[in-house]
């Protein structure tokens, strides 16, 4: 099987994602057989002007129709390897996907388009990405023919776009200036820029370098269900989740946390497949005990030969909102690390930015919409969670406050344990 790897096309809305997704389908031939020729008869046949969104929205239609998936997964393939796009129409959806685990970006492509130039959003999105530790990113300059292909105005955006990532240490790979409705340097060269001497958006995206951490870090998995089974006359349970990081064999002494419980796995089960004797991060896989214990959903799996997490109710995180109502320290808030969930309260906003102005200010009762803040956050039980840098899945979380999720966050430091109310 070829490689994989996940990318997201992130940049404000009509600055291009659709049609640079629908351009590269195209022009690697990843299309279904007719595919491109259908949806511009049928524009033909309605009088209207073809656009490759058109396309994505079909495909996009045809892959959810009977399954409720949160997000559409796009493939095309070059010859080093298989690209599953993210599909993220805002940038709530995606922090929303990618903490809550339904999305993975390895990579992202920034589209910005040069003659509306740089929105807050492009900043917002940029400030995202390197919230969720996204750092191989292509910055392309996006209708490059509105400008009449302009090299200075390209330099333009380069330079006061460079200077916002600076200040979040974002530095880009590289940044190409594009046409996704006319396919130039996307993957060829192209002569109406000529000034342009770097790589096509193609050889970029080629050149990204694969995530190996997760499979290399500690095992964690939450339980996401345990299931009764009889074998030979005995109620055996299976424990089913998707592996976040690490690996897993047959024989390997187990421990579930928070209620510290231990056992050792007697088999592992893929579903279509014969029992393995391993299995690797982002696997659904089931494990059998040796041992009958009571385990739960939200209880996360851990070996017991390597470091664990850390157990405790207070911790600092950095977090994105985005709810409707402000966070505020007087409210309570249900917390979701992976399957686990929690109540949770605020001890204290240590310090509160505007993501696209980068404005600070320090100890404020509140975080509104589309600002970024350092909290101590306080749940209502000790869970476990990494630190982010160490392992991404199980140190980033979501805040749902009235079934909506309002905001995501990465954990930066494990505090001390306390019992009093906040
Ligand atoms: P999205 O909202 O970011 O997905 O944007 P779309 O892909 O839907 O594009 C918005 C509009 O910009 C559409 O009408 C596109 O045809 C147009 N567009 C996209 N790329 C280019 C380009 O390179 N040049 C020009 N002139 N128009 C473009």
């Amino acid at each position: 099987m070829k490689e994989r790897m996940n990318i997201v096309v992130v940049g404000h809305v009509d600055h291009g994602k659709s049609t640079l997704i629908g351009r590269l389908l195209a022009d690697t031939n990843s299309l279904p057989v007719g595919k491109l020729e259908q949806i511009k008869k049928t524009c033909e046949l309605n009088a209207k002007p073809f656009e490759y969104a058109f396309l994505l929205d079909a495909l996009v239609d045809e892959q959810t129709q009977g399954i409720t998936i949160d997000t559409a997964r796009i493939f095309f393939k070059t010859k080093k390897r298989e690209y599953i796009i993210i599909d993220a129409p805002g940038h709530i959806e995606f922090l929303k996907n990618m903490i809550s685990g339904a999305a993975r970006a390895e990579a992202a492509i920034l589209l910005i388009d040069a003659h509306e130039g740089i929105a807050e959003n492009t900043k917002r999105h940029a400030y995202m990405l390197s919230l969720l530790g996204i750092n191989q990113i292509i910055v392309a300059v996006n209708k490059m023919d509105l400008v009449d292909f302009s090299e200075s105005r390209f330099n333009q955006i380069k330079n006061d776009y460079s200077k916002y990532l600076n200040e979040i240490n974002i530095n880009p790979v590289e940044y190409v200036p594009i046409s996704a409705f006319h396919g130039l340097n996307l993957i060829e060269h192209s002569n109406k820029m000529s000034w342009y001497k770097g790589k096509t958006i193609l050889e970029l995206i080629d050149s990204f370098e694969k995530e190996k951490e997760e499979e290399e870090n500690d095992f964690r998995m939450f339980v996401q269900g345990v299931y009764k089974f009889t074998e030979n006359g005995d109620n055996r349970r299976i424990i089913a989740g998707t592996i976040n990081s690490g690996t897993i064999n047959v024989g390997d002494e187990i421990i579930f946390l928070p209620s510290q419980k231990k056992s050792i796995v007697k088999s592992i089960e893929i579903f279509g497949k014969e029992a393995p004797l391993f299995a690797i991060a982002e696997q659904a896989i089931g494990l059998t005990l040796t041992t009958q214990i009571y385990v739960k959903p939200g209880d996360l799996i851990c070996r017991i030969d390597q470091q664990l997490p850390y157990a405790t109710n207070r911790f600092v995180a950095n977090i994105f909102w985005m709810g409707k109502n402000n966070l505020s320290i007087h409210k309570k808030y249900k917390l979701k690390i992976g399957t686990n969930k929690a109540g949770v309260s605020i001890e204290a906003i240590k310090s509160v930015m505007n993501a696209s102005t980068l404005k600070k200010e320090n100890y404020r009762e509140e975080v509104h919409r589309n600002e970024v803040a350092q909290i101590i956050f306080r749940t209502d039980k000790p869970i476990s969670f990494d630190l982010f840098s160490k392992i991404k899945s199980t140190g980033r979380f979501v805040i749902v406050d009235e079934y909506d999720i309002a905001g995501g966050g990465i954990i930066i430091e494990a505090l001390e344990e306390k019992e009093e109310l906040v």
